[in-house]
């Protein structure tokens, strides 16, 4: 649903370096809303990963958040592998072997640091026992919406601790779209690591 919201239209302004009123199609021209999180970003050529399904204009904000974390941020942990878990969740892309991978284990590390409180370095271990048994993975219908935060949310943070808190809500927001699937990944982890 298109809606008017004064956070839409703040976004729309970013993106595109004018006042934009979504109501005028003539404004959102140029502009696409993601397939993976629903955010509107530039309408850019080209596909961006293999796998995970996000439009070229997407993966560019997500780049330079990527790039704020590795340079400025310093690499913070476990912000930045929550950041990767949480994209790769928001952008399931379609059922192929890889993208059914790429969904079930990072859901799993959210379930290990944001519900079982693992620190991120035991969560990427476990991670790493339950993705011997990738082969067992089923393809999970992604939720719709796919969460309320994106990484236009993300980017809008100003330094380090707003980054993390904006990551930290953004997580658990697509964590919990993800409902529908809580019990099948819980029972993973049971199943694969005892806990
Ligand atoms: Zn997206």
């Amino acid at each position: 649903m298109i809606t008017t919201k004064k956070s839409d239209r703040n976004e729309l302004s970013r993106l595109t370096g004018r006042e934009v009123d979504i109501r005028t199609p003539r404004d959102l021209q140029g502009l696409i809303r993601c397939y993976g999180c629903g955010a509107w970003v530039k309408d850019m050529k080209g596909v961006p990963h293999k796998y995970i399904g996000a439009p070229m204009g997407c993966w560019e904000i997500y780049g330079e958040i990527l790039a704020k974390e590795y340079g400025e941020y310093g690499y913070p942990q476990p912000t930045h592998r929550l950041t990767v878990d949480t994209y790769a969740v928001q952008h399931p892309g379609k059922p192929s072997r890889q993208a059914i991978q790429s969904v079930n284990v990072h859901l799993v590390r959210l379930y290990l640091v944001l519900k079982k409180g693992l620190s991120m370095k035991q969560a990427t271990t476990a991670m790493g026992r339950v993705l011997r048994h990738s082969d067992k993975f089923a393809w999970l219908e992604p939720p719709l919406p796919n969460g309320h935060i994106t990484v236009v949310d993300v980017i809008k943070a100003q330094n380090i601790e707003e980054h993390t808190k904006q990551v930290e809500a953004w997580a658990k927001d697509v964590w919990k779209a993800w409902a529908i699937h809580h019990e099948k990944i819980s029972k993973l982890v049971k199943q694969y690591l005892g806990e």
